[in-house]
């Protein structure tokens, strides 16, 4: 059986944290847009230019640039039994793209997990990381101010979207330690199956 897991919260929510540990619990891949995109962009590959100043905004990459590397991705041998996807989808047209990727491919997407954190809650974690990282779009307040926006203009809608079209939508509160919120969202999937 296959497992196509949409992990889905704001940016600072712990999305990134608690991918690299539910992915050894369900043995599938943890598929990052944002780390794949940092990663073209340190290689410098030609799609790394192009994205690195929309990194930098907090702007979202173009969809159609986005969809195609998430296609060819889930299309590798690693993803045939499910993945954790991680910052994918970001608003509707993503989220009916994938649908029709993993139609494509013979899947679906079985589960969403929304992690919930308050804002001001959001704001403090991604300064802290900010100053750890060095990643330019967590140093800058009015960037994360323009991500936090984008989430709620763009990104949120796709959970009415799930909702509609009948997905298992799991809401998570994340506040508390890393290990209790890996607990309860382990706890929320495997009373779904
Ligand atoms: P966070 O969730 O902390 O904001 P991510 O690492 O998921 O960080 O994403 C970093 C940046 O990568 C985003 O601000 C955006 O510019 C780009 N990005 C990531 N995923 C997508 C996506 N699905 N669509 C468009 N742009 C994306």
């Amino acid at each position: 059986m296959s497992r196509f897991v949409v992990l889905f919260g704001p940016p600072g929510c712990g999305k990134g944290t608690q991918a690299a540990r539910l992915k050894a619990a369900l043995g599938v891949p943890h598929i990052s847009t944002g780390d794949m995109f940092r990663d073209h962009k340190a290689r410098k590959t030609e799609l790394g230019k192009r994205v690195e100043a929309i990194l930098a905004s907090g702007a979202l990459v173009p969809d159609d640039v986005t969809n195609e590397m998430v296609r060819e991705r889930l299309a590798q041998a690693d993803a045939k039994g499910g993945a954790l996807l991680d910052g994918y989808p970001r608003n509707v047209g993503q989220a009916e793209v994938l649908d029709g990727i993993l139609k494509d491919l013979g899947h679906r997407v079985d589960d969403v997990v929304v992690i919930s954190v308050p804002e001001d809650e959001l704001v403090r974690r991604l300064m802290e990381r900010g100053k750890g990282s060095g990643r330019a779009d967590d140093q800058d307040p009015a960037v994360i101010r323009n991500r936090l926006g984008v989430y709620r203009d763009q990104s949120e809608p796709c959970i009415g979207y799930y909702e509609r079209t009948g997905k298992r939508v799991h809401r998570i509160d994340g506040v508390g330690s890393i290990d209790e919120i890996t607990q309860r969202i382990l706890g929320a999937l495997g009373a779904a199956t």
